[in-house]
């Protein structure tokens, strides 16, 4: 499936996609650490109690450990992340000499995203959330619901990894289209193209949809055996 027809088809079906305003860059890469193995409202709260304990990020590296781990717990994971948020954290200030990666809106995407890498812990999703959503440069963060997806229309191999698929991903689609692109396909996932059992049927994309045959007839085959159960039941 044409990646642009993904684009226009579920623009129109859903609208299209506002950017909300943009957090700090510093904010959105401790607010993606926070969102790990969590839900967005978990994380978001635990991002507001941090921000409340440490109103600064020179404050939250300097204090204590403990603290940070305690405004943080409600997002789970709070040990693990509180080191994981102190480390970037520590790491950023050892680069930059201060707790900012703003500059990274003036250097070239390939750049910035390999700047990004180099922090304990950053992966290329972590990286393209930030450069995205936070300083408006067209990187294309892969998540689950993206992944499966693009690889259900065949927009990238079944057998790719997660990290190949956001060079793929980046490189089919227009710099303008990404941000668009990556929520379209994450609304997508968690409203219709569902990890268990896809919503095909109902599906705008399925006319396209190379894995839409193969979820059909699975479906049909649940179907019949719900009904022969219903049959053999006593009644
Ligand atoms: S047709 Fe089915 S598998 Fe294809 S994108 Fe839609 S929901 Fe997903």
């Amino acid at each position: 499936m044409q990646v642009d027809r993904v684009v226009w088809k579920l623009r129109e079906a859903g609208g299209p996609v506002h950017r909300g305003p943009e957090r700090p860059p510093v904010d959105q890469l401790v607010g993606t650490i926070l969102s790990q193995h969590t839900s967005d409202i978990n994380s978001d709260e635990a991002f507001r109690r941090l921000k409340v304990r440490f109103p600064t990020w020179e404050g939250a590296l300097a204090g204590d450990p403990a603290d940070l781990a305690d405004a943080i717990r409600v997002g789970g994971l709070a040990n693990i992340k509180t080191d994981r948020i102190r480390r970037v954290l520590s790491a950023v200030l050892d680069r930059r000499g201060a707790l900012e990666i703003d500059f990274l809106r003036d250097l070239p995407l390939d750049e910035a995203k390999a700047w990004l890498r180099e922090l304990p812990g950053v992966g290329p999703k972590t990286a393209a959330v930030v450069l995205v959503f936070a300083l408006g440069m067209p990187a294309m963060p892969v998540d689950t619901h993206v992944y499966r997806v693009s690889k259900r229309l065949g927009l990238v191999p079944q057998k790719t990894s997660v990290e190949k698929a956001h060079d793929i991903l980046e490189s089919m689609v227009e710099p303008e289209h990404v941000f668009e692109f990556h929520v379209m396909l994450i609304r997508h996932g968690r409203e219709t193209c569902k990890a268990q059992r896809p919503l095909c049927t109902a599906c705008i994309l399925r006319e396209d949809c190379p894995s839409a045959p193969a979820f059909e007839r699975a479906a049909a085959r649940r179907s019949r055996g719900g009904a022969s159960a219903a049959r053999r039941r006593p009644a």
